[in-house]
């Protein structure tokens, strides 16, 4: 399992200048390997392998002197871009599908180089780049497990530095004394079985009704500086999500040694009306984060299906159908009286408790009830 953490770095004008430059040289050696395999496969039909490429590189280098100044590592994470792609492309050809071959690069739409093991180092507050410098780096979130690649890239006038990170797995498995059912809302960002809700930031939600705005303008003239606010903004709700659900999974996940949620591909089912909604991309990539942290904390995540989680009565079980707008559950057998979400976090919480037991009978409790530990929803 792997997991990217990206941050603004700030280059220098000089190291703008020469990642800029050395960007263009990658893109010439991407472009030209893939020349070279095209016209392998039209001619011959052959196919040329990483290794025949890879094997290349030393003359190029001694050819071209500019190459020299480029970490070989970066150069050989080019060619296998391409390799992946190709082979990709032979997978489609074999499946009898229609497949073009993989596409040349412009200027504009290559714009970021990879170290795939060395060439990088931390140092600091800064991040120091083989053959490039010492850039200083806006560390905003604690970097978790191990660093395997390190990808400088553009973004508009931003650059960024990305780490691709593998956390091993816990080698022991907890004992499950505290468990939370989440119900994600369009309300609340999540509601817990405990009654806790979790609000989408402001300052995401009011730039997420800015985008709306933004996005019509832009459907009406396609202008160029309605497209480059779009860019921007975009971006910069995307970072604020991930800001949001990396910090929300993790407390979470600290706190409780089980998380119940919803699977979201029945819950966009069963809530048809929302699919393709906005909060689709925070909810998976929070969803996704939970398992993932549970699995290195040796805890658990656990989905449960959706289906008439808030329509049944959490203490009693009895269905009390309503309406989407109607936001309270109120129970005429057993007079329970709470918000509809809540029920529903609670009945998602009971179904996955239930299920990681008889999958994982270590992970009971000693005495064998979760209902006897502390502090669970
Ligand atoms: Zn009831």
């Amino acid at each position: 399992m792997g997991i990217a953490y990206k941050y603004r770095i700030y280059p220098s004008a000089r190291e703008v200048a020469v990642i800029e430059h050395q960007l263009d040289h990658c893109r010439w050696l991407y472009n030209a390997a893939l020349e070279q395999r095209i016209t392998a496969h039209k001619a011959m039909g052959k196919s040329i392998s990483y290794r025949n490429q890879q094997d290349e590189l030393p003359s190029i280098r001694a050819d071209y002197p500019e190459f020299k100044n480029i970490h070989s590592q970066v150069l050989q994470n080019i060619l296998r871009r391409i390799d992946n792609s190709f082979q990709n492309f032979y997978r489609r050809l074999k499946q009898g599908e229609k497949s073009g071959f993989p596409r040349f690069k412009g200027k504009d739409h290559f714009d970021s180089r990879c170290y795939p093991q060395s060439g990088f180092r931390i140092n600091g507050n800064k991040v120091e780049l083989s053959k490039i410098g010492n850039i200083k780096v806006k560390w905003h979130r604690p970097i978790e497990g191990i660093i395997k690649t390190c990808t400088i890239k553009r973004s508009g006038k931003h650059w960024h530095v990305i780490f691709s990170c593998i956390i091993p797995r816990a080698v022991k498995k907890k004992v499950v004394c505290s468990a939370i059912g989440i119900d994600l809302g369009l309300e609340s960002f999540v509601t817990l079985s405990n009654g806790d809700q979790i609000a989408n930031p402001k300052h995401l939600k009011k730039n997420e009704e800015r985008l709306k705005a933004v996005q019509s303008r832009y459907s009406l003239k396609k202008s160029k500086s309605a497209k480059k606010e779009l860019c921007s903004l975009h971006r910069k709700i995307s970072n604020q999500r991930n800001d949001f659900v990396h910090k929300t999974s993790r407390k979470l996940v600290n706190q409780f040694d089980l998380v119940v949620y919803e699977d979201l591909d029945i819950k966009k089912m069963v809530e048809g009306r929302y699919a393709k909604s906005i909060h689709d991309a925070g909810w998976g990539k929070f969803i996704g984060l939970i398992r993932y942290k549970a699995e290195s904390a040796g805890s658990y995540a656990k989905s449960v299906n959706p289906y008439h989680t808030s329509q049944t009565c959490s203490n009693c079980g009895t269905l009390v159908k309503k309406e989407i707008h109607q936001r309270w559950h109120n129970c005429p057998v057993c007079g329970l009286s709470l918000h509809r979400d809540h029920n529903a976090a609670i009945n998602i919480l009971k179904s996955g408790t239930d299920a990681v037991f008889s999958d994982a009978p270590s992970a009971l409790p000693r005495g064998g009830s979760l209902y006897n530990c502390r502090h669970n929803g």
